[in-house]
């Protein structure tokens, strides 16, 4: 089964991916988190991704679907996998769907996190998270029981660099030139599920977990 998590920055799609990958038992893969693992082991593919990562637009897509085919094809996603952050284009999906179809493989279905843009705004400049298991906190929404630390692996939190006024209004303006024509891409061939996301982590999470079910998935 794969089923793709798509939604402005902010949405809640990583927090809810990670939820629903356990549930599911699906391998959760965050395309933004490659890329910070990769920045973090100073590898070729981090320091390339490096600089568009700072000025929050995309990183080109030669380097973005080899790096995310080369992980799905790993044999722990041989059973499927819930994808985060990626396909951010047209140009993406595309060779998603054209790598799966060679395996006999598609997409199942795409969560579409609908979020307003205040509330984006609101999450994204109160937004920590854990350094070591990528699990993210907010300031007054969600915050850790014990301030700095994971509560899931006792991490350390921390800031994203990139999630400065500035750059959060610049990967808005990404999101809605490049990514948002996906929501019409999946919806054509019936594949978008089409998900409440103001509310709290759980409530969300139920909208996402009963619409899922409601496919029988
Ligand atoms: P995220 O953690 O998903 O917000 O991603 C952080 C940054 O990584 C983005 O602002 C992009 O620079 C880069 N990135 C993540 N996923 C993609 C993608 N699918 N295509 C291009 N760039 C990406």
């Amino acid at each position: 089964m794969y089923i793709i998590f798509l939604g402005a920055p902010g949405a809640g799609k990583g927090t809810q991916a990670s939820d629903v990958a356990q549930e599911l038992n699906l391998i959760h893969i965050a395309s933004g988190d490659l890329f910070r693992q990769a920045l973090e082991q100073g590898t070729e593919l981090g320091i390339k991704a490096e600089s568009y990562m700072e000025r929050g637009v995309l990183v080109p897509d030669q380097i973005t679907i080899g790096m995310v085919l080369e992980r799905i094809s790993a044999p722990d996603c041989e059973g499927g996998a819930i994808l985060d952050g990626f396909p951010r284009n047209l140009e993406q999906a595309e060779a998603l769907d054209k790598a799966l179809a060679q395996q006999s493989k598609a997409i199942d279905k795409v969560v579409y996190i609908e979020v307003s843009e205040e509330e984006l705004l609101k999450r994204l400049s109160g937004r920590w998270i854990c350094r070591q298991c990528q699990t993210p906190y907010h300031i007054t929404n969600s915050p850790p029981k014990v301030w700095g630390k994971c509560d899931k692996c006792g991490g350390e939190l921390y800031q994203r660099p990139d999630d400065t006024v500035e750059n959060i209004r610049k990967r808005l303006e990404v999101y809605s030139v490049e990514t948002a024509p996906l929501i019409d891409y999946y919806a054509r061939v019936d594949k978008l599920l089409e998900i409440d996301g103001e509310g709290g982590v759980d409530e969300v999470g139920g909208r996402i977990i009963a619409a899922l079910h409601g496919e029988r998935l």
